[in-house]
């Protein structure tokens, strides 16, 4: 297929941010790329489906100093339309779930297993969209709210094309950020505790990678009460409604004779990171999942962390994308991985506002959007 063969021009719809508030992204219907023509080991995207993550939110907010104009969206699936003439690990039709790394393939930490450290894949910016004379960032390494985008060769990860693109978008950011703690990072074990702060769409996938992992006992904990349903579904055995009053630390402490193996803060919070050591025993996992503003202190009693705790930063579940993608949408072929329930929503572009005020309703699930209809 020839570059632009998806539409008359190369022109194409995206959401554009301009500023720091939910009221600076605007749609627009002519966005370019800045190179139409693919380098030897690029691949082009037709965009079936993004999610919209609390990350977007945060990014349009101003919380990660990304600079401006940018295209928001960074958890994506699509369609391979064309590619690079060195290629070989996708091709012209093939389903695939973007990869935000955009890593190097060659660094010792890409071949050490590590991606996610790769220098490339942490916080290089780049301007691949443009519109008119504007040059456009791209949030992190995609910026997928846009009909079609130009992506390095291990962004792409194939899938089986029964597997939808709704589903499996999600597994780009959202799921393997909370499963991948889990697997990655955390390693559960058999018979292990857990309380997972946060019963959102990363919560939620925190609870069924350790449900997967056969964890004795899931402590779900949110302000929001309808969550309960939520987390039970993907496998919490316990649910700690968040309330004025309730002192959440002691409940779990109290659940759990002394504390949880691994206590997962998937909010974004400082405070509740600090909380989280107090409610790990000794020996065990904080495993810090949620991202607040990249500038946020956290401030702890030494003595919570002293009896051998690891405080672990987690990036994007540690993935590795080419081996834990396919992982994943397989888990969900057969059955072992919600996938559909995470969603609520799927809506155009121009959707994305409604979905910011669902991810801040704390109520409903993700909202999915399709740039081409
Ligand atoms: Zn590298
Ligand atoms: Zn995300």
């Amino acid at each position: 297929m020839f570059p632009g063969a998806l539409r008359d021009t190369n022109e194409m719809q995206g959401l554009i941010l301009e500023g720091t508030t939910e009221d600076s992204v605007r749609l627009s219907d002519s966005i370019e790329h800045v190179d139409n023509d693919l380098s030897a080991r690029q691949v082009r995207v037709e965009i079936k489906a993004a999610g919209v993550c609390g990350s977007d939110l945060s990014c349009v907010h101003g919380k990660y100093y990304m600079p401006t104009p940018l295209v928001p969206g960074h958890e994506a699936a699509g369609v391979v339309v064309e590619v690079g003439d060195a290629v070989t690990y996708c091709a012209v039709g093939d389903h695939v779930i973007l990869s935000t790394f955009g890593n190097c393939g060659h660094c010792p930490d890409c071949e050490g297993g590590d991606p996610g450290n790769c220098s490339v894949s942490m916080g290089s910016l780049s301007q691949p969209y443009r519109e008119g004379d504007q040059d456009l960032y791209n949030f992190a390494g995609i910026g997928a709210f846009v009909q079609e985008t130009i992506v390095g060769e291990n962004q792409c990860i194939p899938i089986p094309k029964e597997m939808p693109l709704t589903a499996a978008a999600l597994i780009g950011c959202g799921v393997i950020t909370g499963t991948g703690a889990v697997f990655n990072r955390a390693r559960l074990r058999l018979g292990d505790t857990c309380v997972v702060i946060g019963a959102g769409g990363v919560g939620l996938n925190v609870i069924q990678a350790a449900k997967l992992c056969g964890a004795s006992r899931i402590i779900a904990v949110d302000r929001a009460p309808q969550k309960e349903a939520y987390a039970t579904e993907f496998g919490a055995t316990d649910f700690i409604l968040a309330e004025e009053g309730v002192d959440v630390i002691k409940e779990v402490k109290k659940m759990t004779g002394g504390g949880v193996d691994h206590s997962f803060e998937v909010v974004g919070s400082t405070q509740l990171l600090a909380d989280c050591l107090q409610m790990t025993r000794p020996g065990g996992n904080i495993c810090a999942v949620g991202v607040p503003d990249l500038t946020a202190e956290v401030t702890y009693p030494f003595q919570a962390l002293h009896q051998n705790k690891n405080l672990m930063g987690i990036r994007a579940g540690g993935a590795r994308p080419r081996k834990d993608f396919p992982m994943l949408a397989d888990l969900y072929l057969k059955g072992q991985l919600l996938l559909d329930e995470l969603i609520s929503h799927t809506a155009g572009l121009d959707g994305l506002r409604a979905a910011f005020d669902s991810i801040k309703s704390g109520t409903e699930a993700r909202t999915v959007l399709l740039p081409n209809g």
